[in-house]
């Protein structure tokens, strides 16, 4: 199955920690070529000369996924540096969570501009070309919390259930239209990353920490459904994946 994965062509949004990182890193150790992009250039520099080091290929690029057009460049980066694109993995996202009273409007803002929307310019950013092409993978991280509602996550449960609901929508109408754009949406639960650091409300973040010390397992566990996702011959569509801790009971 690994064949399919070598010679792959894949931006990846978000790639700068975490989920992102890991899946980075195990796809280009199956010989896909990476186009790494998030805001941290420090941080995709270092990671790119290790893909390299190891025998991989990556190259990177500033990107913020709610400036429309950073996402149209890094997708002709990836064309101008590799000849072509594969896979877009729109990964980039951020939890400040806290109840509706603390009225965090800020983060609300934010969790949409990033979560959403973010979604919606990559998505728009690789169409024509997947459209085009006829093949294409778009695949992109949800969270359990577009399962499942729960206190604390009234704004980021709604941004993970809007990729949810978008996602399902694309690949219904990439079937229906035949370009053979396959989609795949991932539900991670608790995954030990930098996602915390985003919490500013201190009760939730005390809860969230408690849940993670007990819980919480690596993000390579992400990056190998990812690459099961990728793996898989052109004609398969795995549509949804709901990976986490095996005694978390979300
Ligand atoms: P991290 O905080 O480690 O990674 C988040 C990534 O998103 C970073 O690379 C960050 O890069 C990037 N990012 C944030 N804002 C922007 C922006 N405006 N433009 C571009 N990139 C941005 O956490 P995770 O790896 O856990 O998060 C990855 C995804 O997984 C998120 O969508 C998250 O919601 C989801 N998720 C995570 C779970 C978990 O338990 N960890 C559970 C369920 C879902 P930079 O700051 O350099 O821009």
């Amino acid at each position: 199955m690994a064949d399919n994965i070598s010679g792959k062509v894949v931006v990846i949004t978000g790639a700068s920690s975490g989920i992102g990182e890991a899946t980075a890193k195990l796809l280009a150790s199956k010989g896909a070529k990476i186009v790494l992009g998030a805001r941290r250039t420090d941080r995709l520099e270092k990671i790119a000369d290790e893909i390299k080091a190891a025998g991989g290929e990556a190259v990177y690029q500033a990107l913020d996924v709610t400036v429309a057009a950073d996402n149209e460049a890094i997708v002709k980066l990836a064309k101008d540096t590799y000849g072509k694109l594969d896979v877009i993995f729109l990964n980039a996202g951020l939890m400040p969570s806290s109840p509706v009273s603390a009225l965090k409007t800020d983060e609300w803002d934010r969790m949409v501009d990033v979560n959403v929307k973010g979604v919606l310019n990559g998505v728009a950013a690789v169409m024509p070309t997947f459209t085009e092409q006829k093949s294409g993978h778009i695949i992109a991280t949800s969270s359990v919390a577009g399962l499942k509602a729960y206190p604390g996550g009234g704004v980021y449960c709604g941004t993970k259930w809007f990729v949810r609901s978008f996602m399902e929508v694309l690949r219904m109408e990439s079937a229906m239209e035949g370009t053979n754009i396959r989609t795949a949406t991932i539900y991670p639960a608790a995954i030990n990353t930098e996602l915390l650091d985003t919490i500013t409300d201190k009760n939730t973040a005390a809860a969230f920490h408690d849940l993670y010390e007990k819980h919480g397992i690596s993000p390579d566990r992400i990056a190998a459904v990812v690459e099961f996702a990728v793996s898989l011959p052109a004609d398969t569509t795995v549509n949804e994946f709901t990976v986490g801790p095996a005694n978390q009971a979300w």
